[in-house]
């Protein structure tokens, strides 16, 4: 094995040259059409640099960067190596528009007055089946943490869980006020609309 430096210094340990099904032509090895890079990272962060750098290339992101090398150039890793250095350009890290909305300020837990307004609800899903049963349903009280195992099938609906809930837990602690889970947002709302 060899290490190959990245363009940030840091190394990467890399396996050895597979078996190439290329041909040589005027001193180039071609592979599937495409011109072997030897493993030197000069060369390599010249050929990105142009790739991505340049006003033509406009700092496109990873997978067209890798796009438009691979019309042109093949070298072991190259994906691995395009990846970290468009992660690393400075101008993109500066000026790239997160695409993803920013979080919101995190909001305190309401504290509960009684033992089983608030509860969580999550499943622990895709269990071997036993019984027709492959999930099962966890309710934990926020104030005391105790906590009811309710028997299952992963395809369960929310209409299923709060049913499930009023069969097996209301009976014992009342309806709740408010429901937290790691399940998708639109659980919680369809959970409680069932349960009212
Ligand atoms: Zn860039």
């Amino acid at each position: 094995m060899t290490r190959r430096p990245s363009p940030t210094g840091t190394a990467k340990v890399v396996h050895p040259l597979p078996p190439i099904h290329g041909s040589e032509h005027d001193g180039l090895l071609y592979y599937h059409g495409c011109i072997c890079i030897p493993d030197t990272s000069d060369l390599c962060h010249r050929i990105v640099s142009l790739c991505h750098d340049t006003k033509v290339a406009g700092h496109p992101g990873c997978f067209k960067t890798l796009e438009l090398l691979s019309q042109n150039y093949w070298w072991l890793n190259m994906s691995w190596y395009v990846g970290l250095y468009v992660s690393h350009c400075d101008l993109c890290l500066r000026t790239k528009i997160q695409c993803c909305l920013p979080s919101g300020e995190l909001q305190p837990l309401l504290i509960p007055e009684e033992r089983w307004d608030i509860i969580s609800i999550d499943f622990i899903s895709e269990l071997p089946e036993s019984g027709g049963y492959d999930s099962i349903m966890v309710a934990v009280d926020s104030v005391g943490k105790h906590s009811h195992f309710v028997e299952t099938v992963t395809t369960v609906t929310t209409a299923g869980a709060a049913n499930l809930y009023l069969r097996n837990i209301w009976k014992l602690h009342g309806l709740l006020q408010k429901v937290m889970s790691d399940c998708r947002p639109q659980f919680v709302a369809a959970f409680m609309k069932e349960l009212y």
